[in-house]
């Protein structure tokens, strides 16, 4: 499918304007954009032409049963989307957007089964990177747009990374800032109703937007759903068809370590040969027996966040065979790193005895 693909500077709304006007030109006539946000990078296309979406999945090689999310700019756009907009959707939206969080809820006649990879329900974010909202507005239409990497791979956070994964495979890349929070939003459903009769809110994915935040704006609990931390048995469905085995994954193999620093440098001590690779907290350094790469501080969620994708993609071009990460707690925003290695490592988790 070698097509010729644009790299086109946007830094910034205003002197890059001549970008963004011809990356909505494309998105209008039914092309294919890898734009910025502020989670990962997207590979857009016009979310209500199945022509556009079928377009995506195949520069992806994704499968076409795992849905979509769109992509709006303004509130009004979300309405015509989906069949109807309980309270706990507005007071979400109102506490979140524009920001790193995606609602579920069920789909109005609008969104073509290719969009929602043939389920009744339809995923909804509101991006606050100001490129990516300046692209939607140009294009005049809702973009779908999952991560812009191959079907598997770590999702992108820089333009490069998109470069690599899909040149010859799109139609234009938007060369912007590398993404702020690094992986991909939170999806929370609201599709289930209780016996009150209101949605019951049931977190997907995990990601910048916490359990905790989640909780507080809605004024209730909510469930966190099974796939999240464990691995989902053959024959049972994903609620969430992205959650699946092994995703997220760069070429080496990924084994996640659990406890301390001194019971994962043991861990490494006892386990290294060449080719082995650590990504530690910055206090794990120094590592015995094998080069490191720290990803953040311990308790820093947030900076391993944004680093993680791009660290398993180093390591791979360094020709690692091996990486042994160190597991990050799972509360807040480490709950979503915790996620996404999980896949990485196709749930490869060593816990060493003290
Ligand atoms: P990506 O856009 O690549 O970050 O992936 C989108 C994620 O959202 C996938 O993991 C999907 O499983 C999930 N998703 C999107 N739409 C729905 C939906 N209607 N129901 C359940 N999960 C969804
Ligand atoms: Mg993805």
């Amino acid at each position: 499918m070698e097509k010729e693909t644009l790299l086109l500077p946007a830094r910034d709304l205003t002197a890059d304007a001549g970008s963004i006007a011809l990356a909505g030109r494309i998105l209008r006539e039914g092309g294919i954009v890898a734009i910025p946000t502020e989670t990962v990078y997207g590979l857009a296309g016009n979310a209500l032409d199945p022509g556009a979406t079928a377009k995506i999945y195949a520069a992806k090689g994704r499968p076409s049963d795992n849905p979509l999310i769109v992509h709006i700019q303004a509130m009004e756009e979300w309405a015509p989307l989906v069949r109807e907009l309980p309270k706990e959707a507005e007071a979400l939206a109102a506490a979140f957007w524009p920001g790193p969080l995606t609602i579920i809820l069920p789909k109005s006649a609008l969104v073509p089964d290719t969009t929602s990879g043939g389920l009744d329900t339809v995923a909804v974010r509101m991006p606050a990177d100001p490129i990516a909202r300046g692209v939607i507005r140009a294009a005049g239409v809702p973009l779908a747009a999952p991560s812009a990497n191959r079907s598997g791979s770590p999702s992108p956070t820089t333009w490069r990374h998109c470069a690599d994964d899909l040149m010859g495979r799109v139609d234009a890349i938007l060369q912007s800032r590398d993404c702020g929070v690094g992986v991909e939003s939170t999806v929370l459903s609201l599709c289930q109703r209780g016996e009150d009769g209101r949605p019951v809110p049931r977190l997907l994915r995990p990601g910048a937007v916490t359990p905790d935040q989640l909780r507080e704006a809605l004024g209730t609990d909510i469930v966190v759903d099974r796939g999240v931390l464990e691995h989902l048995g053959e024959g049972e469905r994903a609620l969430s068809p992205g959650m699946k085995y092994r995703h997220y994954a760069p070429a080496a193999e990924v084994t996640l370590v659990k406890g301390t620093t001194e019971q994962y440098r043991g861990y490494l001590e006892k386990t290294a040969r060449p080719g082995d690779w650590a990504m530690c907290f910055t206090e794990d350094l120094p590592v015995p027996g094998m080069p490191a790469c720290p990803y953040g501080g311990a308790a820093d969620h947030r900076e391993q966040a944004r680093r993680l994708f791009q660290l398993l993609r180093e390591l791979d071009g360094r020709g690692a065979e091996r990486i042994f990460v160190h597991a990050p707690r799972q509360d807040n925003v480490g709950l979503a790193v915790y996620n996404r290695l999980l896949r990485a490592a196709a749930f490869r988790v060593v816990e060493p005895q003290p």
